[in-house]
């Protein structure tokens, strides 16, 4: 992968961070200087991966999750989220619309189809027991100047 730039954050799994992680997200793609759109899609997915590894990873625990968003050749943005959380058992069904392992908490089992729509390309790492990594890809749109 040929990375042009990148950073790196670690955080503890609280819920005030799924905040910080949209902010450093978006500090970070100034220098790509993203559609408003494009960058309210971005921040959307991210707090949507964040707030699951607070939410269902490290449910009642606490751990540390691990951001890293790259700029990739021709305007393409990488963003990884990871947690060494709980993990998930069957990833496809995790993933399929309307699935949520907390109903009982208002939870729509939307967020992976959140994710999905808002970017380009979306990977789904998980072992149980180790945790979980999202990957997600977007090509931003040429620029004018
Ligand atoms: P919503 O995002 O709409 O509030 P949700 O979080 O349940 O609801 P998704 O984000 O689509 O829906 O996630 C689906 C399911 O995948 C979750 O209910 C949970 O069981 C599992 N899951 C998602 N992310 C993780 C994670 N990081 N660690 C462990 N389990 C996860
Ligand atoms: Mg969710």
């Amino acid at each position: 992968m040929d990375i042009l730039n990148e950073i790196k954050v670690t955080m503890p799994s609280l819920s005030v961070n799924e905040g910080t992680a949209r902010a450093v997200v978006s500090s970070f793609l100034v220098q790509l200087d993203p559609t408003v759109e494009e960058l309210s899609d971005i921040r959307t997915a991210v707090s949507e991966a964040v707030t699951n590894s607070v939410v269902h990873g490290y449910r009642g625990t606490k751990g540390s999750i691990e951001l890293t968003v790259r700029a990739l050749p021709e305007r393409e943005v990488y963003i990884r989220i990871k947690d060494r959380g709980c993990g998930i058992n069957d990833v496809k069904q995790a993933m399929e619309p309307l699935f949520t392992t907390a109903p009982e908490e208002e939870r729509s089992g939307l967020g992976f189809s959140v994710m999905e729509s808002f970017m380009d390309k979306l990977t789904v790492k998980s072992k149980v027991g180790k945790g979980t990594t999202v990957t997600m890809r977007k090509r931003l749109s040429a620029h004018g100047d």
